[in-house]
């Protein structure tokens, strides 16, 4: 049950095609041979809104009851720019519930898509709080970034364009918060290649999903400021469908470290001349320290661009990872 059947990503594939780019999926030569097999990336970070949150979100919107007023989510910062942007799109007002964590760029970009904007509290719990207390007073429809059918199918369409392009794949490493883009993209994967392995990265600074795994239900963690802002938060202590989905289909789940990431988002700077943020750097930070030990064919998932400039700049110089992210 928990599990999205792969006929529910190949429609959401067919009802977001209009709305979102079809990603490259392009050969690391110098990751390939640091990893010794051939080493792909999938360059979801040049989405539309940088993230590849908006395939899951206008999977989401498109799939809203006629009659629907406005939407409303609490989100670290993609899912809400993603939503502002779908929601805009379909004609229905937004709102976005973020913490204080949530770099200023992110809010800015948010505001620029026309939606309204609440900033509460500490962490993701708080704006949570926030969206459901507005959901419940404006009649507003919630779309949670990452534990919904309807989300987790839209990002499966990752997993559906990888074994079109690399029909071989053995394994895919993917950044890991609250699990949507790894249920989907694994349901789609293995439903389609049974063999492939499936590889989760989180950040040592409150990794949500891999703690709750080890417990054997989800639990709370602390929220830590990290370099991989987009992957803070919990997994939900009702957590309905990414949990399971990742129990099932997730065969390895490692962390890195801030100085890791940092390292991660130097690299592909350097040597694939790509921007990205924290959390799309975790996979390449895995292979670059050797945490991860890849077998066959293999594809990292870069998930977001959306940077703050000025920190991008600050790390590409060398600056302590620590400094950076406190
Ligand atoms: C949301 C996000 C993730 C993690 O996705 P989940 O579905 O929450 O696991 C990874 N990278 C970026 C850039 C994100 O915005």
């Amino acid at each position: 049950m928990s599990v999205v059947p792969l006929t529910e990503i190949q429609l959401a594939a067919e009802r977001i095609r209009p709305a979102v780019l079809r990603t490259a999926l392009e050969p690391s030569p110098g990751l390939s041979r640091l990893a010794g097999v051939p080493v792909h990336l999938k360059m979801e970070h040049r989405q539309r809104i940088g993230a590849f949150k908006l395939r899951g979100a206008t999977n989401a919107v498109l799939s809203l009851a006629s009659g629907t007023r406005g939407v409303v989510a609490a989100s670290t910062g993609n899912h809400g720019r993603a939503l502002a942007f779908a929601a805009r799109q379909a004609g229905l007002t937004c709102t976005i519930c973020l913490s204080r964590l949530v770099p200023a760029n992110k809010i800015a970009a948010i505001e620029a898509l026309g939606a309204r904007v609440h900033v509460r509290g500490a962490g993701q719990d708080d704006a949570q709080r926030e969206a459901d207390r507005l959901a419940a007073d404006e009649g507003l429809i919630g779309v949670p970034p990452f534990d919904h059918p309807a989300i987790v199918a839209g990002q499966g369409t990752i997993g559906l364009e990888i074994v079109e392009d690399l029909p071989d794949v053995e394994t895919v490493i993917v950044p890991l918060s609250g699990g949507g883009l790894i249920a989907g993209v694994a349901a789609a994967v293995k439903a389609l290649s049974p063999r492939a392995r499936i590889v989760g990265v989180s950040m040592e600074r409150g990794a949500a999903m891999a703690k709750s795994l080890e417990a054997g239900r989800p639990i709370e963690v602390e929220e830590r400021p990290t370099l991989a802002d987009s992957l803070g938060g919990g997994i939900g202590l009702a957590n309905r469908w990414t949990f399971e989905a990742a129990k099932r289909l997730v065969d390895e789940v490692l962390l890195v470290t801030e100085s890791e990431i940092a390292a991660g988002i130097r690299h592909i700077y350097r040597e694939e001349r790509e921007v990205v943020e924290g959390a799309a750097a975790v996979g390449v930070s895995a292979i670059l320290s050797g945490r991860v030990r890849p077998r066959g064919p293999t594809v990292v998932i870069l998930t977001g661009r959306n940077i703050d400039p000025a920190l991008h700049l600050r790390i590409l110089n060398g600056a302590d990872a620590l400094e950076v992210a406190v």
